[in-house]
């Protein structure tokens, strides 16, 4: 992929449409209900500042959010069927994108102001109102973001949490590469399942994203499992996701399920019970430690 900004009108449908997925007139998924734009109900608002948290997550701990993204819109190379925002709607209208020096300006005083009231912080997490790596100066970001953790806290872990579109594009792995962890959304064994639950816009090329993610060192992956509606759970695609996954070899796997509101209705929640059995599946077949959170 060309190392450029290929920052979406998300959902534009002549640039943006996904290869097999049907767009409605608002380039919302053609499954997507009528009121979408919108959601299968109870999502969350978008995140209104630029740090946030801090959030006490499932899967790490007292994470202090950074969101390099627009306030008043989602910016996202994906619409995922069960995102808590909701759908990634159309169009590029509203705030722009903030640059990395004022955006550091206002981390460096949200990080001044927690430390003064002693907030506890596990990890430093860049996620936010879409995808992060989206954003042009990405790699100045994390730089920045690096230096104030070192100076207000030192033992903070600085995350990302990415939906793997960007993987194949040089300045986005150099970005990567400077995180701590990486955590990497891996939620379809194949290219017709991503398109289905991922909805990925533009032209990501699946087999050139897995080979990205292939060859990115000290990943965790991140599996949403789902039924419903959508469903990833049949035996048929975990048996190919744990092969994908053996191919991909991460340090570690992170098995979750839905657990706020959706953007597509009729998604539920999978049973720990299955995800625990997903989870074990996988060690045994290839020796990856998974982590079930439900
Ligand atoms: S990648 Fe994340 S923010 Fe983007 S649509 Fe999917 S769940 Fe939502």
């Amino acid at each position: 992929m060309p190392d450029t900004i290929p920052l979406p009108a998300p959902g534009s449908p002549s640039a943006t449409r996904p290869k097999g997925t049907t767009l409605s007139s608002q380039g919302l998924p053609a499954s997507a209900p009528p009121s979408a734009g919108g959601a299968g109900g109870g999502t969350i608002p978008l995140q209104d500042s630029v740090v946030y948290g801090p959030i006490r997550s499932r899967r790490l701990g007292a994470s202090l959010g950074i969101n390099v993204l627009p306030l008043d819109r989602k910016v996202c190379s994906s619409n995922c069927v069960y995102c808590q925002y909701g759908w990634t709607l159309p169009g590029s209208s509203g705030t722009p994108l903030r640059r990395a020096p004022e955006l550091l300006r206002e981390i460096e005083e949200a990080f001044a102001r927690h430390a003064l009231e002693g907030t506890s912080v596990d990890c430093i997490t860049l996620a936010g109102n879409g995808e992060p790596t989206l954003h042009p100066d990405l790699e100045e970001l994390i730089i920045g973001i690096k230096r104030l953790r070192d100076a207000h806290f030192p033992k903070a872990a600085v995350g990302i949490l990415t939906d793997s579109t960007q993987v194949t594009r040089p300045k986005v792995r150099r970005a990567l590469e400077l995180c701590d962890a990486r955590y990497m959304k891996f939620d379809a064994a194949d290219e017709a399942t991503w398109q289905r639950i991922n909805l990925p816009f533009g032209h990501t090329d699946f087999g050139a994203m897995v080979d990205g993610l292939r060859t990115l060192p000290g990943i965790v992956l991140q599996s949403m499992f789902m039924q419903g509606r959508y469903d990833n759970t049949s035996e048929p695609h975990v048996r190919a996701w744990i092969e994908a996954v053996g191919s991909i070899r991460p340090g570690s796997v992170q098995v979750y399920t839905v657990d706020r509101g959706t953007a597509a209705e009729g998604i539920t929640k999978v049973p720990k019970d299955t995800l625990q059995e997903i989870a074990d599946r996988l060690t045994a077949a290839t020796g990856i430690p998974a982590d079930v959170f439900d």
